[in-house]
C-alpha cells in the first residue's frame, strides 16, 4: 500500500490588508499547501491601514524580537529582485533617535546578523553635525541604517493577492458577519462555512469582529493614526523616527514629505476616522522646532490600525482552530515578511 497523503489543511483567512494578502500567500505556497479561502470586506484599500500605510521599513525596533522581524524582512526584500518589485523599495537610509539611556546593544546585534554593515550607533553631537536636527536633549543617540527606506504596502498587498490566486487561492468579495470557534465563518449574506482553521486578519476591524461573535477582544483594540504630506526644503534625511518629540517621516517624491506624530485616539472606529486638523497642526509645529524647516500640511491621512498589549503582527489563537493575526500596533508593514512567513508555517503544522 502506498503513503497515504494528509489532506490539505481548508483555511479561512479574514481580510485582504497586507496582513492577510501576505498570509495566503505564505499558506497557498507552503510545501504542506493549505486550500485557502480569502475574505474580503470591498475594494482592498478603501480605508484600510495598508491602503495609506506610511510604508517605513528599517530593522530597528525596540524589542528583540520585533528587531529580527523587521530585520528579517528588510533583508528578504533586498536580497530579491522579485519582493523589490512587489513593495517598491525605496532605500532612503533610516535615522532612529533615542532619548539618553534608550537600549541600542541587542537589537543592534540583531541588524549586524541579518544586515551586515547597515547599522551604527551614533551620539547627540553627530547626530546635530549629520542630520538636519535643530533641538535634541543630551544624550540622546541614534541607530543609522544604510539598508532601510519606504516600501508600498498597498503595492505588495496587490501583488500578494494576485500571486495567491494564481497558486489556487480563492479570494471571496463577502464581508465576514461572525466566526465561531469550530471552526467556521458565517458571511454577510448568510452563509456558513466550516474549515480546519480561521484567521481573523481585518487588522481593525478585528477586535469588533470578535466581539459580534461573542469571542474577548484578547488585548486587542484600535487607534487612530496620522500623518500629513506636505512640500518642505528638509534635505538629508531619509526615514526617521525620533522618539524625543514623537516626529517621524520619510521624503515623499520631489520637495514634499510625509511627517506624522503619535496619536492619543485609542478605540476608534475604523470606519468613520477622520484626520484631527489639530494635531496636522501640531507636526507643522513640531518640524519647525525639531528640524528647524516650515512644513505645511497639504494632505493629511487619517486610518486606524490594531494594537496589542504585547505589540506585534502574530498568530495568537483565540479558540479551536481560530486564530488572529493582527496586533502590528503601527508597524506591521516593516514586519509582514517575516511575520506572514513564520505565521503559516506555525498554523500549517497545529492540528
Ligand atoms: C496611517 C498609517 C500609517 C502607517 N505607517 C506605517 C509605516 O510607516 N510603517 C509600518 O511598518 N507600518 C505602518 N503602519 C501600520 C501598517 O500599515 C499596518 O499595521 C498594516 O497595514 C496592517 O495591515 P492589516 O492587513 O493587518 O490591516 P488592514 O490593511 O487594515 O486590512 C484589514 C482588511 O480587513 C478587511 N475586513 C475588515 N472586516 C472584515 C470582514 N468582516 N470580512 C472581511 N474582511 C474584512 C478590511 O476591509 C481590510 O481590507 C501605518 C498604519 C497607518 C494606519
Amino acid at each position: 500500500m502506498g503513503a497515504t497523503r494528509r489532506p490539505a489543511l481548508r483555511v479561512a483567512i479574514v481580510g485582504g490588508g497586507v496582513a492577510g494578502a501576505l498570509l495566503a500567500l505564505r499558506a497557498v505556497t507552503a510545501p504542506a499547501a493549505a486550500q485557502v479561502d480569502l475574505f474580503t470586506a470591498g475594494a482592498p484599500g478603501q480605508g484600510d491601514a495598508s491602503g495609506v500605510s506610511g510604508g517605513l521599513v528599517r530593522g530597528f525596533e525596540a524589542g528583540t524580537d520585533a528587531c529580527r522581524a523587521a530585520a528579517e524582512s528588510v533583508a528578504e526584500i533586498r536580497d530579491s529582485a522579485v519582493l523589490r518589485d512587489w513593495t517598491g523599495y525605496q532605500e532612503t537610509g533610516s535615522l532612529y533617535v533615542l532619548p539618553d539611556g534608550g537600549e541600542t546593544e541587542g537589537p543592534v546585534a540583531v541588524l549586524a546578523a541579518y544586515l551586515p554593515g547597515s547599522a551604527e550607533v551614533i551620539g547627540r553631537d553627530r547626530i546635530l553635525r549629520d542630520f538636519p536636527f535643530r533641538t535634541l536633549p543630551d544624550g540622546a543617540v541614534a541607530v543609522v541604517e544604510r539598508h532601510a527606506g519606504h516600501i508600498s504596502p498597498q503595492r505588495l498587498r496587490t501583488a500578494a493577492l494576485r500571486e495567491a490566486v494564481a497558486a489556487g487561492a480563492t479570494v471571496r468579495a463577502t464581508p465576514v458577519a461572525v466566526v465561531t470557534p469550530g471552526p467556521s465563518v458565517r458571511t454577510a449574506d448568510g452563509g456558513e462555512h466550516p474549515y480546519d482553521h480561521v484567521v481573523l486578519a481585518a487588522g481593525a476591524w478585528t477586535p469588533r469582529l470578535l466581539t459580534r461573535s461573542g469571542l474577548p477582544a484578547g488585548g486587542l483594540r484600535t487607534k487612530q493614526i496620522q500623518y500629513s504630506v506636505g512640500e518642505t526644503p528638509l534635505a538629508g534625511l531619509g526615514s526617521f523616527v525620533d522618539e524625543n518629540s514623537g516626529l517621524y517621516g520619510r521624503p515623499y517624491g520631489d520637495g514634499a514629505f510625509l511627517l506624522g506624530l503619535p496619536t492619543d485616539r485609542w478605540d476608534a472606529d475604523p470606519d468613520t476616522v477622520r484626520p484631527d486638523a489639530s494635531l496636522a497642526e501640531r507636526v507643522e509645529r513640531c518640524a519647525e522646532r525639531v528640524l528647524g524647516v516650515p512644513f505645511a500640511a497639504g494632505r493629511t491621512v487619517a486610518a486606524c490600525d490594531c494594537y496589542h498589549d504585547t505589540p506585534g503582527l502574530l498568530l495568537r489563537r483565540v479558540g479551536p482552530g481560530l486564530h488572529t493575526f493582527t496586533g502590528g500596533s503601527g508597524g506591521a508593514a516593516k514586519t509582514v515578511l517575516s511575520a506572514s512567513r513564520t505565521a503559516a508555517a506555525t498554523l500549517l503544522t497545529s492540528t
